[in-house]
């Protein structure tokens, strides 16, 4: 049965979107069976992973909301199989808030494919409302990419209440499966001292595998590749097979 982790910060631009992407192409490789949901609007994952939004004629919301079976709407792409989004999404939220048993729209249509996959990873948008609900809802952990930077730790706070507010009403086993630092710019103090002050607070939830910030990780996404297929020597195509690595031994996969 999958394991569903759901790659979660309500701040934009930390690397959720990347992280997913590259995370589900390098466990593909290492010969896992994966699933990537997008339930962002913006579709970011969706045209990353070489998908052609402008085609699509159903995505994540027909799912969620209109209860289209998920086997539906899946489009294989190179690596893993793609629930994609588009700006149809952007109703959802309204919309989701009508349904009966709201909060378990994603559960209950991911519970069919369950058996499909060894991975099934889910993109989410940076917000902390009813879809999020619904993912950390049908979710077994959640995966918090974090920016090496500044405000790193601004906002965690709240993205860990609404961990909790889950685990008690809807789903009381759900994980942090780890903190990712992204970004990293070694040859700054700063990111140093950022990258010692998440691990001090979060200690060993935070993965050992540090992403750099790199111009080719995110040149990849307009080729609508992964790293490891755009530029398999670079260190971002090395450091998010390190990750891979360490979530299958996380698993016991
Ligand atoms: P989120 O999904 O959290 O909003 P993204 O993954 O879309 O974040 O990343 C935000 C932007 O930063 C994108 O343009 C992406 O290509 C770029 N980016 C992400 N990770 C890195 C990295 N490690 N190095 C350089 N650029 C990155
Ligand atoms: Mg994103």
């Amino acid at each position: 049965m999958a394991q569903i982790i759901v790659l979660a910060n309500q701040k934009g631009g930390v690397g959720k979107t990347t992280t997913s992407i590259n995370l589900g192409a390098a466990l593909a490789q290492a010969g896992q069976r994966v699933l990537l949901v997008d339930i962002d609007a913006q579709g970011n994952a969706t045209s990353g992973s070489g998908v052609d939004k402008s085609v699509l004629e159903q995505d994540s919301y027909d799912v969620i909301v209109e209860h289209t079976p998920l086997r539906e709407v899946i489009v294989p792409t190179d690596n893993y199989d793609l629930v994609p989004a588009t700006i149809q999404l952007s109703g959802a939220e309204i919309e989701l808030a009508k349904q009966p048993q709201r909060e378990y729209c994603l559960k209950k249509s991911l519970e069919s494919v369950r058996d499909d996959y060894d991975f099934i990873l889910i993109d989410n948008p940076p917000a902390l409302g009813l879809m999020t609900v619904n993912a950390f809802t049908a979710a077994d952990a959640v995966l918090i990419p974090v920016q090496t930077e500044f405000y790193a730790l601004e906002g965690l706070g709240q993205l860990l209440n609404t961990i909790e507010l889950v685990r008690q009403q809807f789903n009381p086993d759900l994980d942090v499966a780890g903190i990712l630092l992204t970004m990293y710019d070694g040859r700054t103090n700063l990111a140093k001292q950022v990258a010692q002050e998440v691990r001090s607070y979060f200690d060993d939830k935070v993965y050992d595998t540090i992403i750099p910030r790199s111009v080719r990780l995110s040149e990849a996404p307009s080729y609508g590749q992964a790293i490891i297929d755009f530029d398999p020597r670079s260190i971002g195509a090395q450091m998010y097979n390190n990750l891979a690595q360490e979530v299958l031994k996380q698993y016991g996969k």
